[in-house]
C-alpha cells in the first residue's frame, strides 16, 4: 500500500478490513453475536485473523493453501531481504538462503562455521543430555560479514513473522528493559540470558524484572522472538568469537528481523534493520519489501480463509 502499491482495490479493501479486524472470522461473529456463538475455528482455536494467518503447517484438518501461508511468507521475506542486501557495498553475504554466489573474501567464515559444527558446540545446553549434544544450529537465515581493514563484523540474522500485537508487547518489555538497566550488567537487554529459557520463554526470572502491568501482557507471549535467536544462536556466536583465524572487528551479533503478519514492523527490528541498512532509502526499501511480504500473503490468506470454509 502507499506510493506504487501494486495491489488491486480489492486487495487493498482485504488488506484494510484487516487492519479493522473486519475479517468475518468465528471470534468476530462471537463478539458480534455477544457470546452466543462459539468462536472456534473448525481447527478449536480461537478464530481470528491472526489465526488464519499463523495456521500450522501440520493442521491438516485446515486447507493445504491455508496451512503453507507461514512457509511460502518466510521463503519470501528472506528472499526480499537478501534482494536489497545484495545492493549493498557494506554487509555482504557469508551465507543466505536463495544467494548461490555469496562473497568470495567471507571464505573464512564458512570454513569457521564448519569447523564449530565438526567439533559439534552449537548445541542449545538444554539439548545436552549424558554428555551427548543435540541439534546444532549453525545456519540462521542470513549470516553477513563486513570487512574492514582486513577485520571482520559479522551478523546473525533471523526473519520471523508472528502475531502484530505481540510483537508490540516484546517492543513494550524491551522499552523498559532499556530505560531501567541496573548497573554494572554486562549484557543488557538480557536476550540470551537466564531471563528466557532455551525456546525463547521468558522465565520467572525474567518476569521478576517487570512491573506488575507488563507482567500481565507478558504472560500472553509464548514465545519472545528476539530472545528465542539470541538463545539459539549465541552458541554459534560464541564459537565464531572464539576461532582465532578470524581477525573481528566486532563480536558477532544476533539479529532477529520480525515482522507482523498483518504488516507491523516493531521498533526492534527497525533497529536490526538499521544495522544492515545505514542508508534512509535502503532502510525504507526493505522496510517495504518486508512489509509487502506480510501484506500479499494476507490477501492468500484471506483467499484461501474463504475457500476453506
Ligand atoms: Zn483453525
Amino acid at each position: 500500500m502507499g506510493p506504487g502499491s501494486t495491489f488491486s482495490d480489492m486487495e487493498i479493501r482485504v488488506l484494510e478490513s484487516l487492519r479493522l479486524l473486519l475479517w468475518p472470522t468465528a471470534f468476530r461473529n462471537q463478539v458480534r453475536s455477544e457470546g452466543s456463538e462459539s468462536g472456534l475455528c473448525k481447527c478449536g482455536s480461537t478464530q481470528t485473523a491472526t489465526h488464519l494467518l499463523l495456521v500450522p503447517q501440520d493442521c491438516t484438518i485446515h486447507s493445504l493453501a491455508l496451512r503453507s501461508i507461514s512457509k511460502g511468507r518466510h521463503s519470501d521475506g528472506v528472499r526480499e531481504l537478501s534482494i536489497c542486501i545484495l545492493k549493498l557495498d557494506t554487509w555482504k553475504v557469508a551465507t543466505m538462503e536463495h544467494v548461490e554466489d555469496p562473497e568470495a573474501r567471507l571464505e573464512g567464515v564458512r570454513s569457521a562455521i564448519s569447523r564449530a559444527r565438526g567439533r559439534r558446540v552449537l548445541s542449545m545446553q538444554s539439548e545436552c543430555h549424558n554428555g551427548s549434544n543435540g541439534p546444532q544450529h549453525w545456519k540462521p537465515d542470513g549470516v553477513l560479514g563486513r570487512l574492514v581493514n582486513g577485520k571482520i563484523s559479522l551478523l546473525l540474522i533471523d526473519v520471523t513473522f508472528a502475531a502484530d500485537d505481540k510483537l508490540a508487547i516484546e517492543d513494550e518489555v524491551l522499552k523498559y528493559w532499556k530505560d531501567n538497566r541496573p548497573p554494572e550488567t554486562p549484557v543488557w537487554p538480557p536476550l540470551a540470558t537466564d531471563f528466557f529459557d532455551d525456546g525463547g520463554r521468558i522465565t520467572n526470572k525474567g518476569m521478576a524484572s517487570l512491573p506488575a502491568d507488563l507482567q500481565d501482557r507478558a504472560r500472553r507471549l509464548s514465545v519472545f522472538h528476539p530472545a528465542r535467536y539470541a538463545k539459539r544462536y549465541d552458541p554459534l556466536a560464541k564459537a565464531l568469537r572464539s576461532d582465532t583465524s578470524i581477525k573481528w572487528s566486532h563480536k558477532p551479533e544476533v539479529v532477529t528481523i520480525a515482522i507482523g503478519v498483518a504488516g507491523w514492523i516493531p521498533d526492534y527490528t527497525y533497529k536490526g534493520l538499521k544495522r544492515i541498512f545505514n542508508d534512509p532509502k535502503e532502510l525504507c526499501e526493505a522496510t517495504r519489501a518486508l512489509r509487502i511480504v506480510a501484506q500479499s500473503h494476507a490477501v492468500k490468506a484471506w483467499r484461501a480463509f474463504r475457500d476453506d470454509k
